[in-house]
């Protein structure tokens, strides 16, 4: 794709500022509240804070309060049935809302309603949807919301496929010590369970310099964490007229002054490279942790998925992480009772765990995602014989995660502290640069702060311990 058609020119974006202004004006003095709703994936996260940052702009305060909002906007997934009936669900309950509050608009965007037959859905079956943009159409937000609210009539956008990146926006950061950057939008490698390469076009990657520029004012305004997104970091700089490695980039954001550390996600094994591995061992900036999804250890069922690597090729990138990084920690993504797959190919996945010994893993049943090639195979897995894979995979990685965890006892570890605990709120928490979660007594003063804790015991998935002295 020709890169003058893939950035939004400098003009579209000022005429979106403009219609920020209008908006402004239209709506007049006086307090307005959005609440923006994040359904999914980092990517959609770093989605809502530029269209929290919009919103600001054109006047409305964040709140998380549902009953405070003038404006709800859901922003939606479309990876799993299970996000996309949650975010319908939760829509459905705002009709409500909408009966109590006069005046309250409610939008939905993100990548379930880039689909076509959702957006057809949520124009006939939910009559009090104000406006409905795709992921493409995130930077028209401002126009549709001033169209909606001048002709009073609902506003549909979907968007044209092509795909385009967005500079020049501004951007609500909903943390002050950790922040999300993309640094490309969408995929092309079409794994046939997945929808994201439908719902999010092509990959297209920012420039590099705006990608330092952003990493650069996140550092400098005292951001401790970075992470760097994209549906395939690994193929970041493909597409650019100077074409550059993720491994580069991340060495030219390492040589950014300042002290944070930086992770990245998602990283697909056909394309993860030695020179990436090497760049993170020589810069301590990196944080010392790699999410590789796997998806399955069977080298028939990943064909199937087209995922394009074998488990022998997965297993020498793990090998060669852990000779040059000895205490890097990994993480893996596992689809359980993929279509086709047999008893003799789940073990093989259970193989892998074992041989890995993942520090966790996040895992699901596969799920049927309409347009792709997954959902038309005959062979779809018996619900039954799904769950009872998915309990024997959980419990196989409990033990490891268990094991590995209690190693941890008696360190003494650095922990960005995250807030109070969801489970107890005598207790802060946070996570290690290996993304451990520890929960220990310390005052408010340390959020947002590294605290040096004192591990004293450990559960599968957490660590407790104490402020060191
Ligand atoms: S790499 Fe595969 S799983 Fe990941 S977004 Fe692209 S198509 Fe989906």
């Amino acid at each position: 794709m020709e890169r003058s058609k893939v950035l939004i020119s400098a003009e579209e974006i000022e005429k979106q500022h403009e219609y920020m202004r209008k908006v402004k004006d239209l709506l007049g003095s006086g307090e307005r509240y959005a609440l923006v709703r994040t359904y999914g994936c980092q990517q959609n996260e770093a989605d809502s804070e530029r269209l929290a940052g919009m919103l600001c702009e054109m006047g409305y305060t964040i709140t998380e309060d549902e009953q405070l909002a003038d404006l709800i906007l859901v922003n939606t997934c479309a990876v799993r049935e299970h996000a996309e009936l949650k975010a319908l669900s939760i829509t459905g309950q705002f009709k409500h809302l909408k009966e109590k509050k006069k005046g309250l608009l409610i939008g939905i965007c993100g990548c379930m309603v880039s689909q076509e037959h959702r957006k057809e859905d949520i124009k006939h079956k939910y009559p009090y949807v104000d406006f409905l943009f795709g992921t493409a159409m995130l930077y028209r937000m401002p126009e549709i919301l001033y169209t909606k609210l001048k002709k009073d009539k609902r506003q549909f956008f979907l968007d044209d496929n092509s795909g385009n990146i967005a500079e020049g926006l501004p951007v609500y950061r909903m943390n002050s010590f950790k922040a999300w950057v993309s640094i490309m939008y969408g995929c092309n490698n079409f794994c046939s369970y997945c929808v994201v390469p439908y719902v999010r076009g092509r990959e297209r990657s920012r420039e590099v310099d705006a990608i330092l520029k952003e990493v650069r004012e996140l550092a400098d305004a005292g951001y401790k964490e970075i992470t760097l997104l994209g549906q395939n970091v690994n193929s970041y700089g493909k597409d650019l007229e100077e074409p550059i490695s993720f491994a580069q980039l991340l060495a030219r954001i390492c040589q950014i002054e300042g002290d944070f550390t930086v992770r990245f996600m998602t990283s697909h094994p056909k394309d993860a490279t030695k020179e990436l591995i090497d760049v993170m061992a020589d810069n301590k900036k990196i944080a010392r942790a790699f999410h590789l999804p796997l998806q399955s250890g069977s080298n028939r069922v990943l064909a199937r998925m087209n995922r394009k690597y074998t488990r022998e090729k997965y297993l020498e990138l793990v090998d060669y992480m852990r000779q040059k990084m000895p205490d890097i920690a990994l993480t893996t993504d596992i689809i359980v009772a993929f279509p086709g797959e047999s008893d003799e190919d789940f073990e093989d996945t259970l193989d892998m765990l074992k041989r890995v010994e993942y520090d966790n893993i996040y895992s699901f049943i596969y799920s049927k995602r309409k347009g792709t090639p997954a959902a038309e195979y005959p062979d779809q897995i018996d619900p039954a014989v799904a769950s009872e894979r998915f309990a024997r995979m959980i419990a196989c990685q409990q033990e490891i995660s268990a094991r590995k965890n209690k190693d941890y006892t008696g360190e003494i570890l650095q922990v960005l502290v995250e807030g109070y605990s969801k489970t107890d709120d005598q207790k802060l928490t946070g996570r290690t640069e290996k993304n451990r979660l520890v929960h220990f007594e310390g005052p408010e003063e340390l959020i947002g702060q590294y605290a040096a804790v004192r591990i004293t015991r450990s559960e599968t998935y957490a660590l407790f311990g104490e402020l060191a002295q």
